[in-house]
């Protein structure tokens, strides 16, 4: 670094419902895939950190699981890592759908940020799905709550306004040593990314109710002489018929599932990875601590 301008460095917190597009803003930010998405709700579980240089700001963006009303254990430690997430940051961007608009989701976490005296930046996404007349009455209508510092219209998906609203954020980033090496993107244990993204592809292949009821974790990692890796991962399921559903006929789902798992880690490893699938029973796994930490989520964040 040259210059004599104080470095900056700070975290910035993506808030809002499941499926307002947390995901793919951090990937865009980050300009690389550090977090999973896909159109299933609640994909994202643990806390997720994408980090980005804007100029000689390092910014720390955090993407949370989608807040939402909660019920079960799970999802009780989801949420609470959700606000625990973005009270620690320097900043919190509400993200809102701007085709859902002001639903019960967004209006919940309106009103809690109200009751927590903190400023957020609203962002309204997906403007690349919505005609703009709808968009004015929406922003009117959210920025009367007081709650919002100022608003930005973007699209995570097209990249639209999104660097008008990192330029912003780097603006109002604390000074300070950046936190992380200059070419760091993620801060996930590559164990944990390469799980996260066969998760991902068990969302994207299964239906309904199944994916939620998975878990996934890499027991093995494996480093070859010749630059590859070998990686062994552990599928959790609660039930045998959920077992027979994610083989699929004669293994041709898992191995479906496993060939684009394969893929994308590779991609992201940079290496060639070898990929090995074993599909497991584990009818409590959501009542049991470890099955929690393996997936990087805090167990007793789910307490009542
Ligand atoms: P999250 O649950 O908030 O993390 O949401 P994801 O990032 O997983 O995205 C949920 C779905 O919305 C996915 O199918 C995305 O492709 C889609 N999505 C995200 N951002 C946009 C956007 O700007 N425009 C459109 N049309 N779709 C988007
Ligand atoms: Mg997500």
């Amino acid at each position: 670094m040259t210059g004599t301008a104080p470095t900056r460095c700070g975290f910035a917190a993506i808030i809002g419902a499941p499926n307002a597009g947390k995901s793919t803003l951090v990937n865009r930010l980050v300009g690389s895939k550090v977090a999973i998405v896909s159109p299933k709700v609640q994909t994202t579980r643990a806390r997720v950190l994408g980090i980005a240089l804007v100029g000689q700001v390092q910014i720390v963006w955090v993407d949370t699981p989608g807040i939402f009303e909660p019920r079960r254990r799970l999802e009780r430690a989801m949420v609470a890592t959700a606000w625990k997430g973005a009270e620690d940051a320097d900043l919190m961007i509400h993200l809102v759908d701007a085709q859902r608009g002001l639903d019960a989701d967004a209006r919940r976490i309106m009103e809690q940020l109200g009751a927590a005296g903190r400023k957020a930046i609203l962002a309204l996404n997906k403007i690349d799905a919505i005609r703009p007349e709808r968009l004015l009455p929406l922003v009117a209508e959210m920025t009367q709550s007081g709650v919002y510092s100022e608003t930005f219209m973007i699209s995570a998906l097209t990249g639209d306004g999104v660097a008008d609203l990192a330029a912003r954020v780097a603006e109002r980033m604390p000074e300070g040593p950046w936190l992380y090496p200059e070419d760091q993107i993620a801060d996930m244990p590559q164990r944990l990314l390469a799980a996260e993204i066969t998760r991902e592809k068990l969302f994207l292949q299964l239906h309904d109710e199944l994916p939620y009821a998975t878990a996934v974790e890499t027991e093995t990692w494996e480093e070859h002489r010749d630059g590859s890796v070998r990686i062994g991962q552990v599928i959790y399921v609660m039930r045998p018929s959920q077992k027979a559903i994610v083989l699929g006929r004669g293994g041709a789902r898992i191995k479906a599932i496993s060939v684009a798992a394969r893929q994308e880690i590779a991609e992201v490893l940079g290496r060639r990875v070898h990929l090995v699938l074993f599909v497991k029973e584990r009818p409590n796994w959501q009542d049991e601590p470890e099955a929690y930490e393996i997936q990087g989520i805090d167990w007793s964040a789910g307490e009542r």
